[in-house]
């Protein structure tokens, strides 16, 4: 009998729901930094194999004070996905901290749904760190299971999987099976570039920018077959935009490349790539840029 169901894992930035996820996955779904925050859509992934389905959501980062708008936007999308799950995995790790009132605590207290506590990163702490962690949670929570795990050493992560398997009820899948991810390219897309802006401007460019694909376009020639895209970095300064753009489009063009190269490998197809750059003040603080991003539902 096939089974199939949701899984969702919430946690605060940092303690590692993406690296379990890729563990879960075997296959690099969503992206991992080491900055917090850069997971900012629900990403779903999607494990087959012949007798189950799991639809796993890598849920935004639940943020303590809301700054900006688009945070509050963030935290709507973070606690949506309490609902309409079969297990909740709820993952912390020695060093996450929680302060008193965080709608998350409540929200986990409320819930139906099942919920697993899930303490990662014990490659990192001693056996009685771990106990005392575990202690602490169930004096405040009833969870189902407790799984310890390192997901970064893949630690603990198979017993976990297996328990999640055994909790999906009976049914047919929900997603065609072949299908991995049923966010559409173009996320992806804009991922990628986002990680590699990370990666090659470190501090001088904030997490806070923003990637926007304009165009997407399979083009098939006689000769030629590759994917045209087009895509706009949009950044709250101007001085963002000449560091981004580096000296005689230095900068930009290299981005470019190793932009392409990421996007081919997941595409799996020849890319054409046009990166620009625009500067938009203030537009963390407005409502309909923040809607064209997908960050309100
Ligand atoms: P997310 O923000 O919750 O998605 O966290 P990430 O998966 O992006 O991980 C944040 C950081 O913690 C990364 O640097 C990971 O390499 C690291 N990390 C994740 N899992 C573990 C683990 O089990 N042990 C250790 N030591 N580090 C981990
Ligand atoms: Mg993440």
């Amino acid at each position: 009998m096939h089974k199939s169901g949701f899984v969702n894992i919430i946690g605060h930035p940092n303690v590692g729901k993406s690296t379990l996820l890729n563990q879960l996955m075997k296959e690099k779904m969503s992206i991992i930094t080491h900055k917090p925050q850069t997971t900012r859509h629900r990403i779903f992934g999607i494990y087959n194999d012949d007798d189950h389905q799991i639809v796993f959501s890598d849920t935004p980062g639940l943020i303590k004070k809301p700054a900006y708008k688009m945070q509050e936007s963030m935290n709507k999308f973070a606690h949506s996905s309490f609902e309409d799950a079969d297990v909740l995995l709820f993952m912390t790790a020695p060093d996450d901290e929680y302060e008193e009132g965080e709608r998350v605590l409540k929200m986990l207290a409320e819930t139906s749904v099942p919920k697993f506590l899930v303490i990662n990163k014990i490659d990192k702490s001693n056996q009685k760190e771990v106990e005392q962690l575990i202690k602490y949670w169930q004096s405040f929570y009833e969870f189902d299971m407790i799984f310890p795990i390192s997901a970064l050493e893949n630690a603990g992560v198979e017993a976990l999987f297996e328990e999640l398997k055994k909790r999906l009820p009976e049914g047919p899948p929900f997603y065609p099976k072949d299908q991995i991810s049923d966010k559409s390219e173009r996320f992806f897309v804009s991922e990628i570039i986002r990680e590699n802006i990370l990666k090659q401007f470190k501090q001088e460019i904030p997490y806070s920018c923003e990637v926007e694909v304009e165009s997407f376009k399979h083009v098939q020639t006689d000769r030629k077959k590759f994917v045209s895209i087009r895509a706009v970095i949009h950044v709250s300064r101007k001085s963002q935009k000449s560091i981004l753009i580096g000296k005689q489009g230095s900068a930009i063009k290299r981005l470019g490349t190793e932009s392409r190269k990421g996007i081919e490998k997941f595409l799996q197809e020849k890319v054409f790539l046009e990166l620009f750059v625009k500067v938009k003040e203030n537009w963390r603080d407005d409502e309909s840029m923040l809607r064209s991003f997908g960050y309100e539902q």
